[in-house]
């Protein structure tokens, strides 16, 4: 009998649930990709995210076609394609990996009620995490709304097979396209060929094992590194779990390799990352409103301008400019600025953090509905287990503390380059500024004052 796979945030041919547990039901195994046409039409066409994924899938159709394989690629709305195509080929069921976002649920129960009606099936495996939904619970079976118990119950029911890989395709069992379709391009899809440029990152499944092998050589650092934003500490692969070129088993079967507080404390991120992924799933309303429901009648009073500044990164406040530009740039920022900045336009700038996430959203490469929205209502103070709204931070002393040499703001605020180690942090408290240099003139003086802003923050979330 025959089947579909159906590709989404899982673009690679080995260690892959259902592609494998497709191969293992079925004698014939078709593969397809859809741009979604629902998500795309809403993006700017230089996209960093769609050239990635695009990068990603020549490279997923060059594996399946090393198995006899070969990748469809088609655009449009999911909701109509998979269920045609599945009929063309005469497939029995199509295969996919769980998506636990609220928009992927309803597309994916959609499928599957059409493809009921045709006598299909739509058979779900889960990938994307170790643990999903209710694999993790309190012993009353509630869902885990605080991180460390979570973790802890997290590392209790783990167990090392959890990691063996899924088998890798046999070949034979996978159906090459009937026609010979060659892959579309960019400008095909109407998006610019340029962007592949702005992705600086390493693509595809080739770029994530590169990244993985070279910080396997340095995660034994990675305690003690990752929170300095000039210092190459952290693993960078967060895009590649995002898109599935890389698979969480072999994120964790890393960290098990190697025994040390490096490795410990990076497999804690990625249990945050399932932490926040199984409170999407539980709670889904997240999405709109804070977690928090004390929190959801706040007025912020921010200005719409200190928005465009922040956006910008023209606040005047160098680490969170800096942090900006970062993201305006690359499509990534480190996770101490990503705490920073939130933290600056929430409790510095009064404005709704869901201004902030919708930003963080239209511009990371790594964009992941779960994990942005819990770093966002957890800078905020609204999520489930945030930090506290009294403990705000200061932009001066973080950006002391974890860019000390300004190596970071130099990079990406150079108009400040010249300016000693101290001044750097806060040129308006300068007792001296580089000849020539003029505040106000070739960098912005502050947009509001931390020390006020913090108690007028204070006042507001005090107040409820
Ligand atoms: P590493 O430090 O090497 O961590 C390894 C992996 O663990 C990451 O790739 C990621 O998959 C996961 N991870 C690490 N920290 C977190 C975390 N706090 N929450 C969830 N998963 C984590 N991460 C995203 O993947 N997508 C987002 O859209 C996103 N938005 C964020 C927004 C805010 C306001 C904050 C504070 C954090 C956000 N994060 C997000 C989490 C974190 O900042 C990034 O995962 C990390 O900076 C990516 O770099 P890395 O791959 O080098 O991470």
């Amino acid at each position: 009998t025959a089947c579909l796979m159906w590709f989404r945030r899982d673009l690679r041919a080995v260690d892959n649930a259902a592609l494998s547990r497709a191969l293992l039901r079925h004698k014939t195994c078709h593969c397809v990709f859809v741009f979604d046409e629902n998500i795309l039409r809403l993006l700017p066409r230089d996209d960093r995210r769609v050239a990635f994924i695009h990068a990603a899938l020549q490279e997923l159709d060059t594996a399946l076609r090393q198995h006899n394989g070969g990748l469809r690629v088609l655009h449009g709305d999911p909701t109509q394609l998979i269920p045609q195509l599945a009929a063309e080929l005469h497939c029995d069921a199509v295969y996919c990996n769980r998506d636990y976002e609220p928009y992927a649920r309803e597309r994916d129960a959609q499928v599957a009620a059409q493809l009921r009606q045709q006598g299909r099936e739509l058979r779900s495996e889960k990938d994307q995490v170790i643990f999903e939904q209710d694999d993790v619970v309190t012993k009353q079976g509630k869902p885990y709304t605080v991180f460390t118990p979570y973790m802890r119950a997290w590392r209790q029911q783990f167990t090392p097979l959890l990691t063996q890989p899924f088998p890798a395709p046999l070949a034979g069992a996978l159906a090459p396209p009937t026609e010979a379709q060659s892959l579309l391009s960019l400008a095909e899809l109407g998006f610019a060929a340029a962007a592949q440029q702005a992705v600086r990152l390493p693509t595809g499944r080739t770029g994530g094992k590169v990244l993985l092998q070279d910080f396997a050589l340095r995660i034994s650092q990675y305690k003690a590194c990752r929170d300095y934003p000039a210092v190459k500490g952290v693993s960078y692969l967060s895009a590649h779990l995002r898109f599935g070129t890389i698979s969480i088993r072999e994120a964790v079967r890393l960290t098990m390799d190697i025994e040390d507080e490096g490795a410990a404390s990076w497999l804690n991120e990625l249990i945050w990352r399932e932490f926040y992924q199984q409170l999407l799933w539980h709670f889904p309303d997240v999405v709109t409103q804070s977690f928090k429901a004390e929190y959801r009648q706040l007025a912020f009073p921010g200005q719409d301008s200190w928005f465009d500044a922040w956006r910008q990164g023209n606040t005047g406040y160098p680490l969170v400019d800096a942090a900006m530009r970062q993201l305006n740039q690359s499509g990534f920022m480190h996770n101490r600025l990503r705490m920073v900045a939130a933290s600056f336009l929430v409790k510095d700038l009064l404005l709704d953090w869901r201004r902030g996430e919708a930003y963080f959203a239209a511009k990371l490469l790594d964009f992941d509905l779960a994990a942005n929205n819990g770093g966002w209502q957890w800078a905020a103070s609204t999520g489930c287990d945030a930090q506290p709204y009294f403990r705000i931070f200061n932009p001066v002393s973080q950006s002391e503390k974890f860019d000390p040499d300004g190596k970071f703001i130099r990079r990406y605020v150079p108009e400040l380059a010249a300016l000693d180690n101290k001044a750097i942090h806060a040129p308006w408290l300068a007792k001296s500024l580089p000849s020539g240099f003029q505040l106000g003139r070739d960098y912005p003086e502050p947009i509001v004052e931390h020390a006020i802003q913090r108690e007028l923050a204070l006042a507001l979330f005090g107040k409820k």
